[in-house]
């Protein structure tokens, strides 16, 4: 079968050709129908993260059962599934809450999931060590779904904490209007009645958080203008919440110049920005958040949203093979929406 493997830091991914695999004990085979191409690709592929190549990329996939190993029940071949992408070890308590994404074990374990330090989903096939990293998709298709599980997950799981903050008379401004952007502003849309602004460097961008309904847009190339036009929105209160799914030191900047007292700022983005602190600034009563991915049963919720209609992934469809050039756009900032690898 083709795979999209990643070789090692400062090397491009390689399209190849592997076996298809088999599924021992306990595990599952998975026939992808899609796999997202997600920026912390980029981040691996360019930054020493301690990940240890050769291994299949793809760690935010969909597809159906295509084999059942020994000791699996409740499943049978067919089954259309996410597959939740940060593996834990299962065990411990906060994995037992489903919470794989902070499992306690996390430096000890072999992989970060698939994807992530062993094979993920761009090829035709995958294997999962767990029934348990598996959510039912319903209706859905696995090529539109698969961005569910990670660009989705990712922001639900950051706004969901934030939702008592978010009461109808604040602010809450999201940076970065890409594949986890896209999903941040529609689920903010679905749980909260607060003023959504969307800030990005690029004017398309900023003309896709229009087209799903933002009102207030700013380009954030200038970060002294821009803090000022979202400040004139906000008022004294400032923005309750600034989601940043950049986290360079433009962006993270500018998030402590638009909180007011009181607020969070949540970043999400691995641009490698440093937050400085000093008195006020930012500002009294802040809170700073770096959430990392989500939990097994948000992905439900998210699939539910999705389900209902709510929340709905802009997706490009590539075929598998043309991972390198769909990655060359990632980085070029030429993906609206999410790219969505189809074997
Ligand atoms: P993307 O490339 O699809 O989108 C990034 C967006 O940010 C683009 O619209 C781009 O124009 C915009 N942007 C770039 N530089 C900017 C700047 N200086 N100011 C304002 N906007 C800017 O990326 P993505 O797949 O949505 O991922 C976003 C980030 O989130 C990446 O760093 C990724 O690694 C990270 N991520 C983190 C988690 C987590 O759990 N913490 C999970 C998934 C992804
Ligand atoms: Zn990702
Ligand atoms: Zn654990």
């Amino acid at each position: 079968m083709k795979a999209i493997r990643f070789v090692g830091v400062g090397k491009p991914a390689e399209v190849v050709d592997l076996p298809k695999p088999t599924p021992g004990p306990g595990e599952v085979l998975i026939k992808i129908g899609g796999a997202g191409v997600c920026h912390s690709d980029l981040h691996v592929m360019d930054e020493e993260l301690g990940l240890k190549g050769p291994f299949t990329l793809g760690h935010e996939n969909a597809g159906w059962i295509a084999g059942l190993g020994d000791g699996i029940t409740g499943w049978k071949e067919g089954d259309p599934v996410a597959v939740y992408g940060p593996w834990g070890c299962g065990r411990c308590h906060t994995c037992q809450t489903s919470a794989e994404n902070y499992c306690e074990n996390h430096a000890s374990l072999p992989t970060m999931g698939g994807g992530l330090g062993s094979d993920g989903g761009m090829a035709e096939f995958m294997l999962v060590p767990s029934s348990r990293l598996l959510v039912p998709l319903g209706k859905l298709d696995p090529a539109i779904a698969a961005p569910l599980s990670d660009a989705a997950l990712t922001p639900y799981h950051a706004i969901k904490q934030a939702l008592p903050i978010l009461t109808p008379d604040t602010h809450v401004v999201v940076i970065g209007i890409g594949g986890l952007g896209h999903m941040a502003v529609q689920i903010l849309q679905a749980l909260s009645s607060a003023t959504i602004i969307a800030g990005d460097i690029d004017d398309g961008k900023l003309e896709h958080a229009r087209e799903l309904g933002v009102k207030h847009t700013v380009n954030t190339r200038n970060g002294e203008e821009a803090a000022e036009a979202i400040r004139k929105l906000t008022g004294a209160r400032g923005a309750v919440l600034a989601l940043d799914f950049v986290g360079a030191q433009p962006t993270v900047d500018l998030c402590t110049k638009i909180v007011g007292r009181h607020s969070r700022i949540t970043v999400i983005g691995l641009g490698g920005g440093t937050l400085h602190y000093a008195a006020n600034n930012p500002p009294y009563g802040t809170s700073v958040m770096v959430p990392y991915w989500g939990s097994r049963t948000e992905l439900m919720e998210v699939i539910a949203l999705a389900s209902s209609g709510r929340i709905h992934p802009l997706v490009e469809k590539f075929p598998l093979e043309k991972a390198p050039e769909v990655y060359q756009r990632l980085r070029d900032g030429k993906i609206k929406g999410r790219a969505v690898l189809i074997p």
